[in-house]
């Protein structure tokens, strides 16, 4: 089967957006053995939308658009594309009847307007929205040719994708997709270098993705029914992880606070943070993981000195002597944090995340990283160099994705990474 991806929007045209529902749908179509032979993007012009629909029409199998189902006069992708593919809309009471009931839940009434985005196709089908108010369209010719058209919203696109139009396409294809996603900490060359082999494989296929301090490699299986392609998958996935070990966290989550939350509820364990450098971020994505109040409770913002002192107990003393930004200190965050929340855990980060501030032998970039564990009384310290990676917004992000793995380490008993774990007591070397 050959396809083309239209996207719809002029600010698409003027950059105002980034094309990500073309990235996600060019994946999704090449999983499915789908070939992709253009992606378009045109703007709300409907004799130039016209031109391309014709044009692609007659040279592929299969058109799948985005945008351009709003209920503005210049959303016209549906009526174009019901024209060339000899279909016609006719308006259907009951889209309209839950536009109308979509506008109540926010004490809100449709305009007119809004009347176009109940017109579904007579000979085609509507494809239901079920995250916002306008359905898809669904055109098919006598030849078998079609088209399917999302909304331009992304997670509107995703849902109506996966949960009506992928099942049409797979029974085309004659067989099931599965997907799933191994997050792994560190950087994509290092890991591709070490699983090459794997990514050579055409069935399931893998691919890796480079986030920030992290990489995806999403696995994808095709096979005769949902089990076997979630079977292979994970058959695979596991191959992928004797290989990583440690660093291979978790499986179709979206980060690795997620895994942290978890661990911690099944361990029956609390954590608490000391933030410098990262002004909260740990706090921030553990708090945004649903459920995180049942494992933490306290974190702190200890961005002078002076808070370090009052709210953690650092001794002014160590300050002076050390340097704020030092592991004796990183360890004394953690141990004060503990002693003040009555966690089990802490992590605590202190460190120079630029563009200024710069000391002798600790460069911008420079951060500590120090974990407290309250069943043992050890602390495990670590010299971070996030220098050479990028600004201060970098800089922190992958600070604190560090802290997180560290919780992570210490809830699963597994070595932290370039630590120097300290008995109870025991202050911390400079690093
Ligand atoms: P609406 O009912 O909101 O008008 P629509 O189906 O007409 O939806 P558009 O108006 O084209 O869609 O786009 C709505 C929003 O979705 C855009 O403002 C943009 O933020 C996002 N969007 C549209 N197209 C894309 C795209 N190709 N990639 C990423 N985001 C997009
Ligand atoms: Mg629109």
């Amino acid at each position: 089967m050959i396809a083309e991806i239209i996207c719809v929007g002029t600010e698409l045209l003027l950059g105002d957006i980034v094309n990500s529902n073309a990235q996600f749908l060019s994946r999704e179509l090449a999983e499915l053995g789908v070939t992709v032979l253009h992606q378009h993007v045109v703007g709300d012009n409907p004799a130039r939308l016209r031109a391309l629909v014709q044009e692609a029409k007659d040279r592929s199998d299969l058109l799948v658009f985005s945008g351009g189902l709003g209920p503005t006069a210049d959303d016209l992708t549906k009526e174009t594309v019901a024209e060339v593919f000899g279909d016609t809309l006719h308006f259907d009471a009951e889209e309209w009847a839950k536009i109308e009931a979509f506008f109540a839940r926010t004490g809100r009434r449709p305009t007119a307007n809004n009347r176009k985005q109940a017109m579904v196709p007579t000979r085609g089908r509507k494809l239901p929205n079920a995250h916002g108010t306008a359905p898809g369209a669904w055109f098919e010719d006598a030849q078998g040719r079609a088209a399917a058209l999302l909304p331009g919203v992304p997670h509107e696109m995703k849902a109506m994708w996966t949960e009506d139009v992928r099942p049409i396409l797979e029974a085309r294809q004659n067989c099931t997709i599965h997907s799933m996603t191994l997050r792994v900490l560190g950087g994509e060359s290092d890991i591709a270098s070490r699983v090459a082999p794997l990514f050579e494989s055409a069935n399931p296929t893998a691919a890796i993705y480079c986030k920030t301090g992290e990489s995806e490699i999403r696995v994808t299986a095709r096979a005769a029914n949902r089990a076997a392609a979630e079977a292979a998958c994970r058959a695979r996935i596991e191959e992928f992880r004797a290989i990583l070990g440690d660093n291979a966290y978790d499986v179709d989550v979206p980060g690795l606070a997620y895994t942290v939350v978890r661990t911690l509820r099944e361990r029956g364990l609390q954590a608490a943070t000391a933030e410098s450098c990262t002004g909260g971020l740990v706090a921030e994505q553990l708090t945004a993981v649903p459920g995180a109040s049942e494992v933490f409770g306290t974190g702190f913002v200890t961005y002078a000195a002076a808070a370090k002192t009052r709210l953690l107990g650092v001794d002014p003393a160590l300050i002076e002597r050390c340097n704020v930004v030092s592991a004796p200190v990183a360890a004394a965050m953690a141990r004060g944090a503990l002693a003040a929340s009555g966690a089990d855990l802490s992590v605590a980060l202190t460190g120079l995340a630029g563009p200024g501030g710069a000391l002798p032998g600790k460069p911008v970039g420079t951060v500590y990283l120090a974990g407290g564990d309250a069943r043992t009384g050890c602390v495990h310290v670590a010299r971070l160099n996030l220098c050479g990676y990028g600004d201060r917004t970098i800089i922190r992000a992958r600070a604190a994705l560090q802290a997180l793995d560290l919780l992570r380490r210490m809830a699963l008993g597994l070595a932290p990474v370039n630590a120097v774990t300290l008995a109870p007591g025991q202050q911390a070397p400079e690093l």
